[in-house]
């Protein structure tokens, strides 16, 4: 049993933290949000009163935030997770967030003596329940060794992407996919209907064809073929837009420092500002089907 200590419990947090629990670990969680907090002492775990408190015994530490500012502000400080960790203890950063932040808190920890990758996730809400979700793990070999058992209790496909900041390389690049894909599956199904085409048809058809991806086959945006996809729960999150709109920024910000030319990325955020400034931010992403055919989220 190891001491493990969980910061920031939210859509993926508190799923991930649950099967660390289930495994018999003694897992310390916190979230400045205390209904999170709560959900996860009703699943067994213990809660922390401060990042401070909630680190300090124990071996591994696991941060799931939402962006670089979250990650700096847990990570730095004077109450942060630097200040109060354990010598030798191991920490796995697993929100999506900027290269450049990633890299940061990698030299911040090489500095101090600290062990650290970065391992953000694809998969979803439902991958962290089932624990089936991928990581994409950026650090020294040794240390994503060292880490991997415990990764492997909360997902199925756990892949060693190079050094520091190289997982959330992969990160950004799989998501810039998925937010072009999601646009032109949209576009497709919302043409398909004006051509008098019904959806599972269409469905029955993509998803055994050339066009055959993950925006069809796990996440369909249309509500019928696929009944745990988000559409069938008037686009209830899942990840939102905001998120999504959070990643392809990224994605954009990272083409510009390496001078790459991502035109149907900056065209997918051009969309998904759109749709979130239009009322779509809390909505699940693929929510943007309903934007693409003008309507006007409430
Ligand atoms: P979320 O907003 O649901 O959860 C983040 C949690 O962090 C919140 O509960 C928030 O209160 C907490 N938090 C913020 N600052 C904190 C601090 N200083 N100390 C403690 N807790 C703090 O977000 P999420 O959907 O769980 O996503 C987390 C990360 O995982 C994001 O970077 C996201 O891009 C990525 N991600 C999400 C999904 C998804 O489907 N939701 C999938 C893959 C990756």
């Amino acid at each position: 049993m190891t001491q493990i200590a969980f910061i920031g419990l939210g859509h993926m947090g508190l799923p991930m933290a649950k099967n660390l629990l289930k495994a018999g670990h003694e897992v310390t969680g916190y979230d400045v949000v205390p209904e999170a907090l709560e959900a996860f002492v009703k699943a067994g775990g213990k809660a922390g009163i401060s990042i401070a408190e909630t680190v300090k015994e124990a071996a591994l530490v696991i941060t799931m935030l939402p962006e670089g500012k979250h990650v700096r502000a847990a990570y730095e400080g004077s109450q942060g997770i630097f200040n109060h960790i354990q010598q030798g203890a191991l920490i796995a950063e697993c929100s999506t967030i900027d290269i450049e932040t990633a890299r940061h808190i990698h030299k911040m920890a090489e500095s101090k003596g600290m062990r650290l990758i970065d391992a953000p996730v694809s998969g979803g809400v439902t991958g962290a329940e089932a624990a089936t979700i991928t990581f994409m793990v950026g650090g020294t070999k040794a240390d994503f060794e060292a880490i991997l058992p415990y990764l492997e209790l909360m997902g199925k496909k756990i892949i060693y992407c190079g050094g520091a900041g190289l997982g959330q390389a992969a990160k950004i690049c799989n998501n810039l996919i998925l937010g072009i894909t999601m646009i032109g599956v949209s576009e497709a199904f919302n043409l398909a209907e004006k051509l008098g085409l019904d959806a599972q048809t269409v469905f029955d058809v993509t998803s055994e064809s050339s066009a055959q991806c993950w925006s069809i086959t796990k996440y369909c945006p249309v509500p019928g073929p696929l009944p745990t996809s988000p559409a069938n729960r008037d686009y209830t999150p899942g990840f939102t837009a905001a998120m999504m709109l959070k990643d392809l920024k990224l994605a954009s910000q990272a083409a510009q420092l390496a001078s790459n030319a991502t035109p149907l990325g900056e065209e997918a955020l051009s969309l998904y500002t759109l749709f979130c400034n239009q009322g779509g931010k809390e909505k699940d992403f693929s929510g943007i089907i309903r934007f693409l055919r003008g309507e006007v989220e409430t």
